[in-house]
C-alpha cells in the first residue's frame, strides 16, 4: 500500500465509520478544525485515560489540574508568547496564499509560481475579548499550550497538596494556535488537545530526570501498542530559548517522520518569569534542609490528536485475499472492547439472552451490539473499527451458558462460559 494511499484510506475509514469529520461540514468546513465522531471520541477518551492513569493515578508524586483556557493575558506576556510565539510566513504574490516559510521549497505549493513576498513573523495566538467591551483592556488569548495554567498554580498546589520535590502537575486540555498552514489532516490543526506534565526537580538533578522522562515516555508508546517511533534529539542550535535539552518522540506517518511529543528540560525559566511578572514568590522550601530554591522543570508534552492519527495509521491493516480491513488497535484504546451478537435476529430467546450478556458487560466496558446481516458481515464491520472480541450467543448458549468468542487478530474462535467473559476481556486491557 503506497503511503499516501494509506493516509487516504485512513481518512476515508475515519469518516465512514464515525471517527473524524471535517469541522462544520454542512457549512463547507473551516480550515484547521475537525470534529470527532462517536468512535473518535471514544478513541481520544481512551488515549487520555491511559495517559492519566499512567502519568497521574499510578504515581505517588504527580497530581492533576484543570485550569481555565482563558487566563489573565499577563500570563502570556510573561511566558514570551505574546511577543515571540510566531512562525515565519510568506505570501505567494500570484495566488495570495500564505505559507510557513520554513516548510516550502522555492515554488508555491498551490500555483507553482516562484514569486514570494518577504518573510514576516506571524503570531500564532488566538485573540479574543473578555467581557462586553472590545478594547485593549479586555483583550484575552486562548491558551496556546496547557503548561501556563500549571505554572501559575504552582504555589496553590504546593500550599494545598503537601507535595515534595520532585513532584509533577499534569493537565489535559484544549490548546489553540492560529497555524499559518494547517495540514496533514489532524496532524496540524488550529484547535487540538494536549497532555502535559510539568515535573519539578532540584536544580542539578535535572539532567538525570530529563533522561529518565525521555525513556519513560518513549516506552509508554510501546505499552499502548504504537510501533514505528523514534527519538529525535534536537540540536543545541535549534533549541527554544528556555530549553536546556529537548527530545522529540516521532512517529513515521505516511507523510514522513513527525513529532507526536516533545520532552524538554525547561530549567527554571517559567517559574522565574512568572515570579518576576506577578511579584509573587514561586520557590520551594525543602523541609529537611531548609534550603529554598526555584525548581527546574522537565516537561513531557504530547498531542492527543497526533497520537490518535499515529494510532489509526499504525493500526490500519488490509488483508487483500479476504478484502478485510482490520484496525489492530491495542484493546485498551479500541472504542469498543467487545461486540455482542445474537446468532439470529428473529429468535426472541436468542436476542433476550444476548441482551443480558450485553447489559452485564456494559457495566464494565464499552460494548457494541449488532444483529444485522450474517455473522461474517458483523465480524467485518467490527474488525474495521478495531473491536478486539466478537461474542456470539447461539442455541447452545441457552442450554449451557457458553458463547463463542472470536479474536480480531487471530480470527480464532473459542468457546467459553459467560461468567469468564469479564476476566477474559479485562486481561487483554493490561
Ligand atoms: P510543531 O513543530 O510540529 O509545530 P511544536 O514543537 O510547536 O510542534 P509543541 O509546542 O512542543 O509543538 O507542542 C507539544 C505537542 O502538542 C506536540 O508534540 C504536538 O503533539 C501537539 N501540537 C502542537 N501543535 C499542534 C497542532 N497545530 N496541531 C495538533 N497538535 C499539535
Amino acid at each position: 500500500m503506497a503511503e499516501q494511499n494509506k493516509l487516504e484510506k485512513v481518512v476515508s475509514l475515519a469518516k465512514r465509520r464515525g471517527f473524524i469529520f471535517p469541522g462544520s461540514e454542512i457549512y463547507g468546513g473551516i480550515g484547521g478544525f475537525y470534529d470527532f465522531g462517536p468512535l473518535g471520541t471514544e478513541l481520544k477518551f481512551n488515549i487520555k485515560q491511559a495517559w492519566w492513569k499512567d502519568m497521574v493515578q499510578m504515581r505517588r508524586n504527580v497530581v492533576g489540574l484543570n485550569a481555565a483556557i482563558i487566563m489573565n493575558p499577563e500570563v502570556w506576556k510573561a511566558s514570551g508568547h505574546v511577543s515571540g510565539f510566531s512562525d515565519p510566513m510568506v505570501e505567494c504574490k500570484k495566488c495570495h496564499q500564505r505559507f510557513r516559510a520554513d516548510q516550502i521549497g522555492d515554488k508555491c505549493p498551490n500555483c507553482g509560481a516562484k514569486d514570494f513576498s518577504d518573510v514576516r513573523q506571524f503570531n500564532l495566538m488566538f485573540k479574543t475579548n473578555a467581557g462586553p467591551v472590545e478594547d485593549t483592556a479586555s483583550v484575552a488569548y486562548l491558551r496556546p499550550e496547557t503548561a501556563g495554567g500549571i505554572f501559575v498554580n504552582f504555589k496553590n498546589v504546593l500550599d494545598t497538596m503537601r507535595v515534595r520535590v520532585p513532584f509533577g502537575i499534569a493537565q489535559i486540555g484544549k490548546a489553540f494556535r492560529n497555524e499559518v498552514n494547517p495540514k496533514d489532516y489532524i496532524f496540524r490543526t488550529r484547535e487540538f488537545e494536549q497532555m502535559e506534565l510539568e515535573y519539578f526537580v532540584k536544580p542539578g538533578d535535572d539532567d538525570k530526570e530529563y533522561e529518565l522522562w525521555v525513556d519513560e515516555r518513549f516506552n509508554w508508546y510501546g505499552k499502548i501498542g504504537l510501533r514505528n517511533i523514534r527519538k529525535f534529539v534536537q540540536p543545541k542550535e535549534e533549541l527554544a530559548h528556555y530549553s536546556k535539552g529537548t527530545t522529540d518522540i516521532e512517529y513515521e506517518f505516511p507523510f514522513g517522520w513527525k513529532e507526536i511529543e516533545g520532552i524538554a528540560n525547561r530549567t527554571d525559566f517559567d517559574l522565574k518569569a512568572h515570579a518576576a511578572a506577578s511579584g509573587q514568590e514561586l520557590a520551594y522550601l525543602d523541609p529537611d534542609t531548609n534550603e529554598k530554591y526555584v525548581p527546574y522543570v522537565i516537561e513531557p508534552s504530547a498531542g492527543v490528536d497526533r497520537i490518535a492519527l499515529a494510532l489509526l495509521c499504525d493500526a490500519y491493516h488490509e488483508n487483500e485475499d479476504e478484502e478485510r480491513v482490520v484496525l489492530k488497535l491495542h484493546p485498551r484504546l479500541a472504542p469498543y472492547k467487545a461486540a455482542v451478537f445474537p446468532l439470529l435476529k428473529n429468535k426472541p430467546e436468542l436476542v433476550a439472552k444476548a441482551d443480558t450478556v450485553y447489559v452485564e458487560l456494559k457495566k464494565h466496558f464499552n460494548v457494541a451490539w449488532d444483529e444485522r446481516g450474517n455473522i461474517g458481515k458483523r465480524y467485518f464491520s467490527q474488525d474495521e473499527i478495531g473491536t478486539p472480541y466478537c461474542i456470539t450467543v447461539d442455541f447452545d448458549t441457552l442450554q449451557d451458558d457458553t458463547v463463542t468468542v472470536r479474536d480480531r487478530d487471530s480470527m480464532k474462535q473459542e468457546r467459553m462460559s459467560i461468567s469468564e467473559l469479564r476476566a477474559y476481556i479485562e486481561n487483554s486491557l493490561q
